[in-house]
């Protein structure tokens, strides 16, 4: 993948999940060095679209349901297009490592912080901290979610859109699936690992939205379902790949069974939300 003047390959990995915690993780991953590179390098307009994506507008409303006034933090802002919505009614804060990007977010009214002023004791308490396809990035998500926890006040909300490993369409082969096939993923959450979390840092889960990341067409969505079916029909060399689906026109790519569609159209995201 290209980002600035380098371009970043993922090598061979696996997908393996942990018993102690239930993290879905990818083994290995570029090193930390290279990440921080790449976070740095690439264009954060990749992530950009003119509405909100699905899990992005059950966030906007879980927070709408937040007093006015209310400290609101967004982890990974990016160029502040989440919050930007609220800057009127809400006091809106963001850590973004991306400077292109954090510009942007102080020009939509959000008060940029570094990690480092998240750290000190006079940094600002919250009453909700959001990170929204963020946690799939972290390579020790317990380590960031714990120093969160200790800005949210009481009754503080932390509040987790990302990638569920849980889903169906993931657990089929989870080093197939698309999330994992992104080089950024290094982890999915799953129900166990979020379990874990409320106990490690002792919140409670009041809520597991599940949904897609995408808007889809119907039209999409069925290419999708039709990919799918026949490509793992023919990576489990069913009885139906071997004396039908092979002859028809148009499967030598399928036929192969290495590469996975890109199979995004199921609910295999999730909003988590935890109270202090
Ligand atoms: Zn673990």
């Amino acid at each position: 993948m290209p980002a600035g003047d380098e371009t970043f390959v993922q090598p061979a990995y696996f997908v393996r999940e942990c018993g102690r915690c239930g993290l879905l993780f990818r083994t290995p991953t570029l090193s930390q060095a290279a990440l921080d590179r790449y976070y740095a390098k690439v264009d954060f307009r990749e992530w950009e679209i003119a509405g909100f994506f699905p899990p992005e507008r059950c966030v906007l409303r879980i927070l709408r349901e937040l007093p006015p006034g209310s400290a609101i933090l967004d982890f990974g802002c990016s160029s502040g297009r989440l919050l930007a919505p609220l800057t009127e009614s809400y006091d809106c804060y963001g850590v973004e490592v991306n400077a292109a990007a954090a510009t942007e977010a102080v020009r939509k009214g959000i008060k940029v912080l570094s990690d480092a002023e998240l750290d000190t004791a006079g940094a600002p308490m919250f009453r909700a901290i959001i990170l929204v396809d963020l946690f799939e990035h972290l390579s020790r998500p317990l380590e960031l979610l714990n120093k969160l926890s200790q800005r949210l006040t009481d009754n503080g909300l932390l509040l987790i859109a990302t990638g569920n490993g849980d889903a169906t369409a993931c657990r089929r082969d989870p080093a197939l699936f698309w999330y994992f096939r992104n080089l950024q993923h290094l982890c999915m959450m799953t129900r166990k690992h979020a379990e874990f979390i409320c106990e490690r840092l002792r919140l409670r889960l009041e809520r597991w939205v599940e949904l897609r990341h995408y808007d889809l067409s119907l039209r999409e969505k069925t290419v999708q379902i039709l990919q799918n079916f026949l490509f793992w029909q023919f990576r489990r060399r069913t009885w139906m790949s071997r004396f039908v689906l092979r002859f028809l026109p148009g499967m030598r790519e399928l036929k192969s069974g290495r590469l996975a569609p890109n199979y995004n159209c199921s609910r295999d995201h999730i909003v988590a939300v935890f109270y202090k």
